[in-house]
């Protein structure tokens, strides 16, 4: 799972205590291709994770103590039916399904209840999360048969949390447990299965300078130019229970500037879907607490409008807190490991 969550365009239901119903499931709207639709976007509870070791992620801790897979399909499709019974699919145009990990494990998700949420979301497009080692090309087309009746030429994405084109940093940064080319395999799997592909970046993983995470952005963009039918920017939020949230109590990490977010999405040759999680407070992107609401602000309009115009206009504006990140960007230092002990 990536670091994405909420919207303030969203009515939000969570119902972290309750296993008959999805960890959270609300409303809002997304920019898709070049046509505003609305969303449902729904966090499942699943048997969690089956990597849940990358160094900011706390979903992984989400997950259900079922016993074997008939307890855990049982528990997967009382979620189903919640959210047959809540969110009315006539007025839904997509749907964003989270797990916290994959929701093409098997292991995680077993095929009833994959199937019974396909039958759910029939018609829709259907943007599902998965690490690239489950884009098995038999498993995404059954489910793409399954939701497909026609209606758009693309009915599935793929959403993948690639994080960054750079394997070293994916592995040294975030101890992601796959490459570049796990990725590209993934990606392929995909098209044969007639899926397209989203895939999300993360802004400033631990370890990175500012100036760093901005050009390793901007460089994972281009890479995916031609594999990558959308590309979501995640600003990386400090998340309780992490190893990130270790460092950044020892006030060795700082979540990335707002004003590097919104120089990165100018900078994009394309759209980039961006909702920072946590923005504006210390934990999340943040800039000096006086300018954060209007760039949160503007960056979210941007993620609907694609209007480049309003990032030029937000990266103009002056604030005391612009200097600082000016001066960060020369100044600060790449994170030093002694090779030797
Ligand atoms: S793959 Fe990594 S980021 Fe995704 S849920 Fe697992 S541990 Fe978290
Ligand atoms: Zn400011």
């Amino acid at each position: 799972m990536s670091n994405r969550r909420g919207s303030p365009y969203s009515t939000h239901v969570a119902g972290e205590l309750n296993e008959a119903r999805p960890y959270a499931a609300w409303t809002g709207s997304d920019r898709i291709g070049n046509r505003v639709l609305s969303t449902l976007t729904v966090i499942l509870k699943t048997g969690g994770c089956s990597w849940n070791r990358c160094r900011m992620c706390s979903y992984r801790h989400v997950r259900l103590g079922a016993a074997g897979e008939g307890e855990l399909a049982r528990l997967l499709l009382a979620q189903v039916s919640w959210l047959k019974d809540r969110f009315p699919m006539d007025n839904i145009d997509c749907v964003k399904i989270y797990t916290s990990g994959s929701f093409f494990d098997p292991v995680e998700v077993p095929g009833a209840a994959r199937d019974a949420i396909g039958s759910l979301v029939r018609g829709k497009i259907v943007i599902a999360e998965t690490r690239p080692e489950f884009v098995v090309t038999d498993r995404v087309a059954s489910f793409r048969e399954i939701i497909d009746d026609g209606s758009h030429d693309l009915p599935l994405y793929v959403a993948i949390g690639l994080e960054t084109s750079n394997d070293f940093i994916r592995e040294k940064c975030i101890n992601k447990g796959f490459s570049w080319d796990d990725f590209l395999l993934a990606s392929k799997a995909a098209r044969s299965a007639g899926a397209g592909v989203k895939t999300y970046l993360l802004a400033k993983p631990p370890f990175l300078t500012e100036r760093e995470s901005i050009e390793d952005v901007v460089s994972s963009i281009n890479a995916l130019r031609g594999i990558a039918d959308m590309i979501s920017l995640n600003p990386c939020s400090v998340q309780k229970g992490t190893e990130l949230e270790y460092y950044w109590k020892r006030g060795e990490f700082r979540p990335p500037y707002l004003w590097s977010i919104l120089s990165i999405l100018l900078r994009a040759e394309r759209h980039i879907l961006c909702d920072p999680l946590s923005g504006g407070r210390t934990r999340g992107a943040h800039n000096c607490g006086t300018c954060d609401r209007t760039i949160l602000q503007g960056i979210r309009d941007y993620s609907l409008s694609g209007d480049r115009g309003l990032l030029e206009a937000l990266l103009g504006m002056d604030c005391t807190c612009k200097k600082e990140w000016e001066f960060v960007l020369e100044n600060e230092r790449p994170y030093c490991m002694p090779l030797t002990r």
